[in-house]
């Protein structure tokens, strides 16, 4: 893990001095009476460690930095232990008010998170210099309910998917009849709740985090709380709403919306459905050899999808993520080491003759699919009709089972995560360059061939431009598909970082112009892509904007987050 000595030393919340800080720190401790390491104070004598995914990654700023590490680091972190510490810190928040260039009064900038697992989306860093960062899942990693007779779960912001998952593999031993899932992203380390709100996706059929979610408490930016769904109906004798976990809404306007990606809430508690173990679940992939051969494909998966014939969301990747994910450094399959250079991507003759060498053979797009079912006879079944669909379209399609392959081969571990067993096989892709970090790039395009292949060359044409190597991964359903784009780049290395990003800015344009956009995106690219969203002279900004106002007229809460700037941030240069 890469460090760095701080040379600015403590960076306070803007309009604040280190003094002025300092002191309304020790009034929030002497109100949250709690041991001292409760809040960290990140002065001069806190280096800013990236730290490693599993140990957790740094609290102090973005351990996949792009931009100088100490432009996004936090003034302070605090550990809250209950939703009680968490109303008290926001309101603490509302007192300390400073004024910016435009007068208007600002409280200090709070950014929440759950694990700060996020990375390659900002991780743990707050988008104002010196905000503070709200650590939740530290001390709040209670699973607060799990009902195996609804299927459903509850759980507070420090739950990861490994320990919900160890959970509902007891609960299941005591329910043999009615066994459940989990759905857990590519890696298992995140927030069941973090990911949730961010919209994240999985790969079992409850794939989609947030439409699977039931039920959230929230407080909200002037410390009061709100519970959504039916749990804003309460229960009998103080107790929750018995349906709290059993429908998502409510009555009138749906709000829930409002905390995913938001700044308008910290989501405290936040219950999910669980998936029904089916009785027999088979992972395969398919490989198609040309690289023209992208557009038919897509064709061929719409229908499939939409009919529901697909089992899960499945991933299309191009082959060289056969290279990636097993963990060898690029220039491990470099044919010409004379031309190891930091800027110059593998050439797709490199990447075919590497490909050639592993356990899938040469080939141009690798298609992981899941089939879920009541006996494998119906799932071989399926999978052979599958397979048809796709052969009668593109000729030299070929099946490839998990049998078919050596036990340390990628689809073992898809076939993990499709079945809700958390897993960390992509961080491999890490070893790919020295002091390897991540940055996605995740457009949203209809699943059509004609869609997907401009977007596919026009991505494929920046990164050629900028020298980065391509890794694309499609999670395709039937009517759209997440374009997932991983730029992998040398944290130590100031001039890829600033290629990177250059990338970035360059394909979020270029794919706007085309009416692609992002459905989520690193907090750096946050005002570029909200203000892609430029429909009706910005009206979703300008509606977004509104409501920051009125819940959060000081803008403590996460000001800058998915490109919305409270009022009192407005018009002051704050916007990327
Ligand atoms: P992960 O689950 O991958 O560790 P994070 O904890 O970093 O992810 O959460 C991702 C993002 O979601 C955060 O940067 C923050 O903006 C938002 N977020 C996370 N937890 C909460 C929460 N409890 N309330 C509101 N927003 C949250």
């Amino acid at each position: 893990p890469l460090s760095m000595t701080r040379r600015r030393g403590l960076q306070p919340p803007p309009g604040m001095t280190v003094e002025s800080f300092l002191a309304a720190v020790d009034e929030l401790r002497r109100e949250l009476n709690g041991p001292a390491d409760l809040i960290q104070i990140n002065n001069d004598a806190v280096e800013l460690v990236d730290g490693w995914y599993l140990d957790k990654p740094a609290t102090t700023h973005d351990a996949f930095h792009v931009a100088d590490p100490e432009n996004l680091a936090s003034s302070a972190v605090i550990f809250p232990r209950s939703t009680a510490d968490v109303q008290a810190i926001v309101r603490w928040a509302n007192r300390h008010t400073t004024t910016g260039a435009g007068k208007k009064k600002r409280g200090i900038p709070l950014y929440p998170i759950s694990m700060g697992r996020n990375l390659g989306y900002g991780g743990a860093a707050p988008r104002v210099p010196g905000g503070v960062v709200l650590d939740l899942g530290r001390n709040m990693h209670q699973i607060v309910n799990l009902d195996g007779a609804n299927a459903s779960c509850v759980v507070q912001p420090g739950v990861t998917y490994f320990a919900l998952y160890e959970a509902v593999q007891k609960l299941n031993e005591s329910q043999p009849e009615q066994p459940l899932w989990i759905d857990t992203p590519d890696l298992g380390g995140g927030s069941v709740l973090g990911n949730a709100v961010d919209r994240g996706v999985g790969y079992t059929p409850y794939g989609d985090h947030f439409a699977n979610h039931c039920g959230m408490e929230v407080v909200l930016p002037d410390g009061s709380l709100l519970r959504t769904g039916m749990g804003a109906l309460p229960g009998p004798d103080g107790a929750d709403s018995p349906a709290w976990q059993s429908f998502q809404h409510s009555f009138g306007p749906a709000v829930h919306g409002l905390f995913s990606q938001s700044s308008l809430g910290i989501v405290v508690q936040m219950g999910f459905h669980l998936m029904p173990a089916p009785p027999a679940h088979q992972s395969y992939c398919l490989t198609f050899p040309r690289e023209d051969d992208f557009a038919a494909i897509v064709e061929v998966i719409r229908p499939l999808a939409q009919r529901g014939v697909l089992g899960n969301i499945p991933q299309l990747r191009h082959v060289v993520q056969e290279l990636n994910v097993t963990g060898q450094p690029r220039e491990t399959f470099r044919a010409d080491k004379a031309r190891a250079d930091p800027t110059k991507p593998l050439t797709a003759e490199e990447v075919h003759a590497a490909a050639s060498r592993l356990a899938l053979g040469d080939c141009a797009w690798v298609f992981y699919g899941t089939q879920y079912g009541a006996t494998q006879q119906a799932l071989d079944d399926q999978i052979a009709d599958i397979t048809s669909a796709f052969a009668s379209a593109i000729p030299g399609t070929r099946l490839v089972r998990p049998e078919d392959v050596p036990t340390d081969h990628y689809l073992h571990a898809r076939a993990l995560v499709c079945a809700g067993v958390p897993v960390l096989r992509e961080l491999d892709w890490l070893n790919w360059v020295p002091n390897g970090a991540h940055l996605f790039f995740s457009p949203i395009a209809p699943t059509r061939g004609a869609d997907a292949r401009a977007l596919h060359d026009l991505i494929k044409q920046l990164h050629v431009e900028h020298g980065f190597d391509l890794f694309p991964t499609l999670c395709v359903a039937g009517r759209e598909m997440h374009y997932i784009s991983n730029i992998v780049y040398d944290r130590a290395d100031a001039d890829a970082k600033q290629r990177a990003v250059r990338l970035m800015r360059a394909m979020i344009a270029a794919c706007a112009a085309r009416g692609f956009g992002e459905y989520r995106t690193h907090l750096l690219f946050a005002d570029q892509v909200a203000r892609t969203y430029s429909w009706g002279g910005q009206a979703l900004l300008r509606f977004h904007e509104t409501i920051k106002d009125a819940v959060d007229p000081q803008g403590v809460l996460a000001p800058g987050r998915s490109g919305i700037w409270p009022d009192a941030y407005r018009g002051e240069g704050w916007e990327l």
